[in-house]
């Protein structure tokens, strides 16, 4: 089961934490993965180097994703290289340090949503113009994005854009139906990486943080990976317009 081999792959924001997790946890099951990142080139390349090294092709992509020009060259390089699309991870993504309303600048606001949610628009726009049927996109949102609870205080541009891709991840699941191109988003509750290390690293801040989450630790990429791998499975394939929590129970406490 959930079986990747000879699938073709695009992980955005692969370089690092979450997008490592996803790249690896695809490879793991078969599947060749163009491996995207922003800036930190070398850090991809460790990503490629270690997927080559489990006997399936990589390679990197660079693209700033809130830019069209450059997701529409990426699109145009993976496809050079292999012709075909059947996998789509949009996971690129930032976060803003905390500020409340009132000292949110334009700026904050703006590359938040251009990154978070512009970004996996655009992907998923160049996306659909290559995928066949039976294709699978998987979207990041977080469970700091609306409607469930799981609110922080502060962070209104990224749980803005957050439920934002929420809402692009349902009409695009209906929009897709028909070419029967599966769109389902993972939604991450607090994963050890670069984004959050500086409060997982501040002993007090963490302690209230595992307190809340009945799983007991923080999450690890690999445990979004798993569920990406999930999605785009075969096995999954009567999955669409769905949001897959992973936070460890931090919703249900
Ligand atoms: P991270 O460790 O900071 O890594 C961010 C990744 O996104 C890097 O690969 C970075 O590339 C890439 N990136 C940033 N801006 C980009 C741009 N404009 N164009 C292309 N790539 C860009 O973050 P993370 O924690 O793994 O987060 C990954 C995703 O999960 C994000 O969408 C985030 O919102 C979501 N998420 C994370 C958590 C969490 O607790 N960590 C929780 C919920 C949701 P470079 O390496 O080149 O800079």
């Amino acid at each position: 089961m959930f079986d990747l081999t000879g699938k073709k792959a695009l992980v955005t924001g692969g370089s690092r934490g979450i997008g490592r997790g996803i790249a690896i946890c695809l490879a793991k099951q078969g599947a060749d993965v163009a491996i995207n990142y922003h800036s930190k080139k070398d850090e991809a390349e460790v990503v490629a180097a270690k997927i080559k090294a489990m006997g399936r092709e990589a390679f990197t992509v660079q693209a700033d994703v809130s830019k069209t020009e450059d997701v529409v060259r990426m699109f145009a390089e993976v496809m050079a290289k292999w012709g075909k699309l059947d996998i789509l991870a949009n996971n690129a993504g930032i976060a803003p340090v905390a500020t409340s309303i009132d000292q949110t600048t334009d700026e904050q606001w703006d590359s938040i949503i251009n990154i978070n949610l512009k970004g996996q628009f655009l992907c998923a726009r160049e996306a659909v113009k290559v995928m066949k049927p039976g294709s699978k996109i998987i979207n990041t949102a977080s469970i700091a994005s609306g409607g469930v609870g799981g609110g922080f205080g502060g962070l209104a541009s990224y749980v803005a854009s957050k439920g934002g891709v929420v809402g692009l991840t349902e009409d695009l699941a209906v929009d897709c139906g028909s070419k029967g191109i599966n769109v389902n988003a993972v939604a991450p509750g607090i994963i050890e990486t670069d984004m959050t290390k500086e409060f997982i690293g501040n002993p007090d801040v963490a302690k209230g943080f595992i307190a809340h989450i009945p799983k007991g630790r923080f999450g690890k990429p690999e445990d979004i990976g798993a569920a990406v791998a999930f999605l785009a499975s075969d096995e999954a394939d009567y999955i669409t317009g769905a949001v897959i929590y992973v936070d460890g129970g931090w919703l249900a406490a």
